[in-house]
């Protein structure tokens, strides 16, 4: 269960550096009126982020209508990678809409069969097919039934087993949330999928055993045997705690997938397009997946998702058998062709590890300033995950979390609510554009942020 931030304008020190200015109380009193409105007409899940109301916003940073200017570490959760309202991601979305093109269903359009053939070039040489969609989720609900599909041709309908890890998320509609490691999800649900798996992920802290016979064990006390199995789905770095698991483990894992016929599909959709410093996070691991569901950053702006895959298995289905209403749109795939541009004539995957490196050196530095508080920090490139724990113990402290990131926007950080196991992951992504003064500047506010929100905790 999330927390509802407090709509109650609180006076607040004013702020101004180059990159963060706070000249009101926070929420800003005249846009209580606004979120009062959206407490009435909206659910309640809404009120679960810190009250902004967003007026514009450009490169890292996101501005009210009230003269307060906010560093962006959210990346509108982890979307606008090329920066903010990019140019070239602009124009290319006017080119498209005044050009009067802005649906076509799955009749071709040369946007569309454009972004196929750029995603297929990013991707390992076997991944050549691109099936695009609207959400993240959809691309998940995609790969499970690809997966199964192979999986019944090779081994009947008993191989349709789908193994995941424990804390990983996957999205919100039913499938998605049945393949994803977060039970309160699924508390709704009365009867879980008795084929879908959830096994540890070895993220190091709360997991501690690496290895790859965790995940064997796991599976053999769950009576899992592989031939029933016919795909893994791994978040590359898990979003709730931006872990990523050792190399030696997803090798042998790839292994055990190629020893069983069993395929391989990464969440890509919060860890691609450069986010943390590889183009792919499963980069890192130096294998070859079969699928990649990829989202979010693909745009940096507009609804698109895609699922990239070795041809036989997107070619699984018939034309006319595999379809949906609004992927490929052209006006979202010219904002997407326009962002992968500049991610990567930008070189935007490389200021991501340049600047990531100072974003971590910086957190390792406040972490050893609050080792009581901090269990631990991930990430690697500009990914990370501050992880609050109650004083002295590894127990998660969603309250702490929560006090960082609303004392952080109070300073002109802005950050999306903690995630991760109770709501006790300090989440930091800013957008790929970001320079190496402004994460030093918002670094700044987040140790002014934590040192405070530890000092009250301390009070309570
Ligand atoms: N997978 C991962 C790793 C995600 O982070 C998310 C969204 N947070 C999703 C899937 C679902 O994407 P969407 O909200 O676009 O459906």
């Amino acid at each position: 269960m999330g927390r509802a931030f407090d709509l109650t304008a609180q006076p607040v020190p004013g702020v101004e550096t180059p990159f963060r200015r706070i000249v009101t109380p926070i929420p800003v009193p005249e846009s209580v009126d606004l979120l009062e409105t959206m407490r009435r007409h909206e659910p309640a899940s809404m009120l679960g982020q810190p009250p902004v109301v967003w007026d514009r916003a450009e490169g890292v940073q996101v501005h009210d209508r009230y003269g307060n200017m906010w560093l962006d570490w959210s990346s509108g959760v982890l979307v606008t990678n090329a920066g903010h309202g990019a140019k070239e991601v602009r124009d290319a979305i006017l080119a498209t809409v005044e050009r009067g093109l802005l649906h076509t269903f799955c009749f071709p359009n040369a946007e569309r069969i454009e972004l196929a053939r750029a995603l297929a070039e990013v991707a390992p040489p076997e991944l050549g097919k691109v099936f695009l969609l609207t959400t993240g989720s959809e691309t998940i609900e995609c790969a499970v039934k690809l997966i199964r599909t192979y999986g019944q041709r090779l081994g009947g309908k008993r191989k349709i087993g789908i193994v995941s890890f424990e804390g990983d998320f996957h999205g919100r509609t039913l499938g998605a949330q049945l393949v994803g490691g977060i039970p309160a999800l699924k508390e709704w649900i009365v009867n879980l999928d008795p084929d879908m798996h959830q096994v540890p992920f070895p993220d190091g802290f709360r997991v501690t055993d690496t290895s790859f016979e965790v995940f064997l064990r796991a599976l053999e006390a769950k009576g899992v045997r592989p031939d029933r199995v016919a795909g893994i789905v791994m978040e590359s770095f898990q979003g709730g705690s931006a872990a990523f698991a050792p190399k030696a483990y997803v090798q042998a894992m790839t292994r055990w997938c190629r020893e069983h016929n069993i395929l391989l599909a990464f969440d890509e959709v919060q860890a691609g397009f450069g986010r943390s410093g590889r183009f792919f996070a499963f980069e890192h691991y130096d294998v070859v997946p079969d699928l990649i569901c990829c989202g979010k950053g693909i745009s940096s702006s507009l609804p698109l998702s895609a699922v990239i895959g070795r041809p036989e298995l997107l070619d699984l289905y018939g034309p006319a058998d595999l379809t949906n209403t609004h992927g490929g749109n052209p006006v979202c795939c010219a904002a997407a062709l326009a962002s992968l541009k500049k991610i990567r004539t930008g070189g935007l995957t490389e200021n991501a590890q340049e600047t990531g490196a100072v974003l971590h050196r910086g957190l390792a530095e406040i972490a050893a300033r609050h080792r009581d508080v901090i269990g631990a920090v991930m990430g690697r490139g500009l990914v990370a995950g501050l992880h609050m724990v109650v004083r002295g113990s590894t127990l998660p402290d969603g309250d702490l979390a929560c006090a960082v990131a609303e004392k952080a926007v109070q300073k002109g950080l802005l950050m999306f609510a903690p995630v991760g196991v109770g709501g006790a992951t300090v989440k930091i992504c800013p957008p790929l554009t970001i320079t190496r003064e402004a994460v030093q500047d918002g670094l700044t506010a987040l140790g002014e942020a934590i040192a405070e929100a530890a000092a009250d905790a301390e009070c309570r």
